[in-house]
Parts: C-alpha cells; sequence; structure tokens
C-alpha cells in the first residue's frame, strides 16, 4: 500500500501533540496524529484532569468536616472510595472522548497505533490491523513522560504505588509514606491525608516543594503539619523492604537510619521522558538523558523534527507542551513572528490544600542573578473575601527588580491561588512594571485585591496590613 502523505504528523496525543495537531489543521495543514494509548495522553488520563478531581472530593471532604465553622451541620460525614475514584475516571474519560471529537472536527486524521521514525519524512505506525506507513515534510514528537522508577523502590501496584495507582486505589491506605514532594507527591499526600490516612512525606532536598519559594515552601509546610502530616526533609528512603501487607522504609537522615512500616508507598520521584524505541538516536536527534535537547522554537537540530511537551524537558506541565505545540504548528504552517518559548514565564500550580502557585523568578533564584530586588507580601488574613470564605491562611509574594520596576516573581500558597496567579502571568508577559500594577484597580471583594497588596506592600503603600 502506497504510504499516506501529510503536511504535519505528530506522534502522541497529550495536550502537547493534540494542541499542535489542531493549531496546524487550523492554519489549512493536512495533520495525521498518532497515540498508542489514550487521546488526552497523561494528562487527561492519568495525570492534572483525574488528580484534581480526586482533590475536589477530598476538598469537599474537608469543607464538610467544617461545617459547624459556617453554621452549618453535617453528621456521618464519610467517603465512598470506589465512587470518589469512579467520579474521578469520569471526568478523565469524557474530556479523553472530547479530544477524539476536537480531531474530527479539525479534520484530522486519528491513527491508533504505535509510531516509529524509520527515516526523516517517514513514520510507521503499528496498529491492530497491521503498519501503517506515512510520510510528511514535517514531524512533532511529543511522546510525553511516565513515573521515574529508583532500583528498590519500584512499584508494584500492591504495596508501592505509582501516580496511575494511586490514582485509582482499590483500598484507603491506613499508613502511606509519600517519596518526593514535587507537585504530584504532595497533591496526592494531601488527597490521603485530607481523607483521614496517616500520611509521611521524605523529601531528599532541604525543604518539600523544593522548586519553590523558600517561604512559600515553608508557609505550606506548616499547614500540612497543622493537618497532621509528617514531614520528613534532608531524608532518603534507602530500601523499601515488602512483607505481607506492609512495606519497612529504611529511612535515612543525618547518617542515621530509621526502620518505619506503612501498608502503603507512593513513589513520586519524578518522570522520564518516553525517548525509546522511536529511532530518534539512529535520526541524529540529541537525547540529554531522557530528553531530547531543543532550541526555542523546539527545534532539534534534525530538519523536520520537532519535540514538544514532557519529551522537550521542563518544566513538566501541559500548559508549557500545549504552548510549544501552537509554536511549532505556526512555524510549520510559516506563520510570521512566532513567539519563542520561555520556560521562565511559564506559572507552575500545585493543587494540595492550600494550593501554591507561583510564576518567575523565586526571592534566592533572583538575587543570585545578581538582581537588587524589592519584595512584597500580603496575609490571607488582612483580605475581607478571605476572612468570608473562612479561608485565612495563606500569602501572596512578589519580587521586583529595584532598578527598573519589572516583576521578576510571584508566589502564592493559599486558597484558589491557582486561578489567581494568571493576573501575574499576564503582567509579566506585558513587562508590567510595579507603577502599572499599583494604578490598577482590582474588584472587592476579591482575593485577587491580595494581588495588589503584595505589590503595594514593595514599596511601603499597603493599605490593608
Ligand atoms: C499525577 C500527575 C498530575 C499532574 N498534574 C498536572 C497539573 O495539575 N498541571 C500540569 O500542567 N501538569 C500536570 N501533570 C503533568 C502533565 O500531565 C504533563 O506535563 C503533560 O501530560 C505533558 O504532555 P505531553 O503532550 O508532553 O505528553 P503526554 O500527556 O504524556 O502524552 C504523550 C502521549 O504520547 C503517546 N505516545 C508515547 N509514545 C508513543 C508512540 N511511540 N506512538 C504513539 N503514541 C505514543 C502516549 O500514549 C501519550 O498519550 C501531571 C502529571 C501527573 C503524572
Amino acid at each position: 500500500m502506497a504510504a499516506k502523505s501529510f503536511d504535519m504528523i505528530v506522534i502522541g496525543a497529550g495536550p502537547g501533540g493534540y494542541v499542535a495537531a489542531i493549531r496546524g489543521a487550523q492554519l489549512g495543514l493536512n495533520v495525521a496524529i498518532v497515540e498508542r494509548e489514550h487521546m488526552g495522553g497523561i494528562c487527561l488520563n492519568w495525570g492534572c484532569i483525574p488528580t484534581k478531581a480526586l482533590l475536589r472530593s477530598s476538598e469537599v471532604f474537608h469543607l464538610m468536616e467544617r461545617a459547624k465553622d459556617y453554621g452549618l451541620k453535617a453528621d456521618n460525614i464519610g467517603y465512598d472510595l470506589d465512587a470518589v475514584v469512579k467520579r474521578s475516571r469520569g471526568v478523565a474519560n469524557q474530556l479523553s472522548g472530547g479530544i477524539g471529537h476536537l480531531m474530527k472536527k479539525n479534520k484530522i486524521t486519528t491513527i491508533m497505533g504505535e509510531a516509529t521514525i524509520p527515516a526523516k519524512g517517514k513514520v510507521s505506525v503499528k496498529t491492530d490491523k497491521g503498519t501503517e506507513e506515512l510520510t510528511a515534510k514535517n514531524i512533532i514528537v511529543a511522546t510525553g513522560a511516565r513515573a521515574r522508577e529508583l532500583p528498590g523502590l519500584e512499584a508494584d501496584g500492591d504495596l508501592v504505588w505509582t501516580y496511575k495507582h494511586a490514582l485509582t486505589p482499590k483500598r484507603m491506605p491506613k499508613k502511606l509514606l509519600v517519596i518526593g514532594s514535587g507537585a504530584i507527591g504532595i497533591e496526592f499526600a494531601s488527597f490521603y491525608n485530607t481523607l483521614g490516612c496517616d500520611t509521611t512525606v521524605v523529601e531528599v532536598m532541604d525543604r518539600i516543594l523544593p522548586v519553590e519559594d523558600a517561604e512559600i515552601s515553608a508557609f505550606a509546610k506548616k499547614q500540612f503539619v497543622k493537618q497532621g502530616m509528617k514531614i520528613m526533609e534532608k531524608t532518603m528512603v534507602k530500601q523499601l523492604e515488602r512483607g505481607k501487607g506492609k512495606v519497612t522504609a529504611h529511612i535515612e537522615a543525618n547518617g542515621k537510619v530509621e526502620k518505619v512500616e506503612f501498608d502503603t508507598v507512593i513513589s513520586a520521584v519524578g518522570i522520564v521522558g518516553n525517548v525509546e524505541g522511536l529511532g530518534l538516536e539512529e535520526l541524529g536527534v540529541k537525547i540529554d538523558r531522557t530528553h531530547v535537547i531543543v532550541d526555542e522554537y523546539c527545534r532539534t537540530g534534525v530538519e523536520g523534527v520537532y519535540a514538544i511537551g514532557d519529551i522537550a524537558g521542563a518544566p513538566w506541565l501541559a500548559h508549557k507542551a500545549s504552548h510549544e505545540g501552537v509554536v511549532v504548528a505556526e512555524l510549520i504552517a510559516g506563520q510570521k513572528d512566532v513567539h519563542p518559548v520561555r520556560p521562565e514565564a511559564i506559572a507552575g500550580c500545585t493543587y494540595c490544600h492550600p494550593q501554591v502557585a507561583s510564576v518567575g523568578f523565586t526571592e534566592e533564584k533572583a538575587k543570585e542573578a545578581g538582581y537588587k530586588i524589592k519584595v512584597g507580601r500580603f496575609p490571607f488574613i488582612g483580605n475581607g473575601k478571605a476572612i468570608a470564605l473562612g479561608e485565612s491562611e495563606g500569602m501572596v509574594k512578589t519580587i521586583f527588580d529595584e532598578k527598573t520596576g519589572e516583576l521578576l516573581g510571584a508566589h502564592m500558597v493559599g486558597a484558589e491561588v491557582t486561578e489567581l496567579i494568571q493576573g501575574y502571568v499576564v503582567g509579566r508577559a506585558l513587562e508590567t512594571t510595579e507603577e502599572d500594577l499599583m494604578n490598577t484597580v482590582f474588584p472587592h471583594p476579591t482575593l485577587s485585591e491580595m494581588m495588589h497588596e503584595s505589590v503595594l506592600d514593595a514599596y511601603g503603600r499597603a493599605i490593608h496590613f
């Protein structure tokens, strides 16, 4: 059979791949997308979306437990774990199905199968029915990533879980160890801890949420500890001894090893890119450990081969993947003035309780980069809406370049901050200065007023604190 020909072939239908495909189709390209498992990738099926559905259940549970604070009555509060998981899976399936419709609507050829790139301009797809050969001048590799497995700490699905097992628990852990306190580890720790599981988090770095501003990490830690979580920093899990229904973790801190028993362990020690088996190295594509090396336009250095999303390195976030998809599709379609990808302008959000969100330089990184800075802070307790919501724990921190007034970074912890951070992202994208932000009118009563107050505070002008 003759090879089918396209202008652009996308391998992987995660938030990187499917967005690239849609943007390409919008610009008049004849596009094919190849997916081996599930439309929507990790994000919709095993990542962003199902975790947020689980966390919503634990958030509502937490609010019900606090019903009295709001003058309400709720007795015998409980949960049905199967129903919580069923809801999360339902949300994931609904969105994954929606991607199929979007492909059809945009007249994108969808091929379910495993793709390889046997040569430049060629893609071979193993499907249920045999092998399909495709050709295109441009190939976008968007094959994503999977959980990192450390020797001795490998998941078995029974006692030791990856995020996939943690999203579909068959039982509620009683005593849980979470290894790793990045966004994924902390979100699961928060979910299980809120539902009453005795939860310990072990982090090898000197603080939890290590990429966040140190003050925000410390604030979040205090809140988690208040909620009953145990947090062990500068600590390492050396070994897991698996027994019947229990795991003994060998936990090392300050050169001493302590043995602690758990019934469940979640390993959240990072991810590795899906670089294998595609034929990338044979094509001359450069790979650093498990990530493809790309430039600011996601070009691999091999003509006609691009890499986007998790496979193209940090930050490992869905919105970064989608943005890169748009950039590459526009480049391929010959658009003028395509914006390069600026990872430092991409916000990170963690949907634990309290939520954490940030963009740009932390205080430490700004100083390291040689900036003289002005720092503003505003606590949730000074905000009327936060108090009315019963969410008075949190803070908003802003960092400015003292010389130019440029907003270098913004860091938040507290209720709904994952929805608020975009205000600062827009500000940074428009190269906003302190003056613009101070002269902007923020609606009252909203949590967003704290974003204004934090800026005012950096210049000694905060009103409500
Ligand atoms: C538990 C968890 C929670 C997360 N929460 C968030 C969050 O709240 N916010 C956020 O921004 N990010 C979150 N992430 C990260 C986010 O899921 C990823 O950054 C995002 O999915 C990356 O998109 P991608 O398109 O690069 O890859 P993926 O979503 O991984 O998609 C890649 C696709 O390629 C397919 N594929 C791979 N190899 C082949 C092949 N050879 N042939 C055909 N198809 C192939 C895979 O089946 C997959 O569907 C979370 C991740 C996890 C694990």
